[in-house]
């Protein structure tokens, strides 16, 4: 039986593998390989790297440290998890997998908006999702916030802090604003437009919003429209989670079902990459007093 089962190879699991193995505890990763990660062009507040970081190096970078320890790294989809009598049997499009304890780092995925070319426009920086990220690259410039509901308005002010040039943008079928959001955006200084948007592409170095006949050009636009909380492995193994669906833990990640940890975007945090690999750290370090000394095992090594 595995000492630990990490479900998820971004930031958060990668880290809680190299550190349980380290521990000298045997670990299975078992990674459907759609890392929120990926999609960084370039990080500017992953410590240590001045001129910024790609996050596909920053994967690799990880990637790499973890070979280095006899880890099994399982990639595949984990369709179900149930608990055992010493822990937990996952269900995957391959084969079923046991360990003791089970840390979910299964992150989150970003609602993207209808428009051609995601990619390519995450990777120009016209289109972002993450303010907290990178709102300190769009000082000064002409920013869009496109959203379906409340959330935008909050996403608009928080933004007012680093450009006096923010527009928000409603997606088709939100909820409109109301009087106190339009009287708080005004206050603020911020454009809204009521006309749902019909379409978005990039344009250029820029990206072009089409509103009731209106075009709007803008550096840089932050889609709002929320995300989607990978935590139902979690729920059906019986863990709480918060309204939006993040998987609440105590201060050693630890869920409320004995022997589940949670780390990284599926628990409730701040999504950035040193805060998944902070918790990961903090699980896989309570994991193994949990497990207890193994010395009787390992006699004279
Ligand atoms: C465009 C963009 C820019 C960003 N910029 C920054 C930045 O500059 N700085 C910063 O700190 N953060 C940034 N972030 C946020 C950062 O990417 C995340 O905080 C970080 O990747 C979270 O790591 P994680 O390991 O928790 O989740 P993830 O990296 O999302 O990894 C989760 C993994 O779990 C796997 N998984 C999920 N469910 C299952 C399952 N059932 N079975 C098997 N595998 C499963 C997924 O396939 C994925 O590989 C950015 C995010 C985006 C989208």
């Amino acid at each position: 039986m595995t000492d630990a089962v990490v479900v998820g190879g971004g930031p958060a699991g990668l880290m809680a593998a190299i550190y349980l193995a380290r521990f000298r505890r045997s670990v299975v990763l078992v990674d459907a390989g759609q890392s929120r990660i990926e999609k960084i062009p370039r990080s500017h507040n992953y410590p240590g790297f001045a001129d910024g970081i790609s996050g596909a190096k920053v994967r690799d970078m990880l990637r790499a440290q973890l070979r280095s320890y006899p880890v099994r790294i399982v990639q595949t989809f984990v369709e179900r998890a149930e608990r055992t009598l010493d822990g937990f049997r996952l269900a995957t499009q391959q084969e079923p997998i046991e360990g003791k304890r089970l840390l979910l780092a299964t992150g989150v995925t970003d609602i993207p908006p209808a428009m051609p070319q995601v990619r390519s426009a995450l990777d120009a920086g016209v289109l972002r999702y993450c303010p907290v990220c990178d709102a300190y690259e769009v000082v000064g410039k002409a920013v869009g916030v496109y959203a379906n509901g409340p959330a935008g308005v909050a996403e608009a002010i928080y933004l007012r802090h680093f450009s006096a040039d923010i527009t928000l943008f409603m997606a088709q079928g939100g909820p409109g604003l109301a009087a106190d959001e339009r009287r708080c955006l005004a206050d603020a200084g911020i454009r809204w437009n009521d006309a749902p948007v019909d379409s978005i592409r990039k344009h250029g170095e820029r990206i072009e919003v089409m509103h009731a006949g209106t075009r709007t050009l803008c550096d840089t636009l932050y889609c709002a429209l929320g995300l989607t909380v990978h935590s139902q492995l979690a729920v059906a193994l019986g863990a709480s989670v918060d309204d939006t669906g993040y998987v609440r833990v105590d201060a050693h990640h630890a869920t409320d079902v004995p022997g589940l940890y949670a780390a990284g975007d599926v628990s409730a945090g701040l999504n950035q990459i040193a805060v998944a690999m902070g918790g990961a750290a903090v699980a896989a370090s309570a994991i193994h007093r949990e497990l207890g000394p193994d010395w009787p095992a390992r006699a004279g090594t």
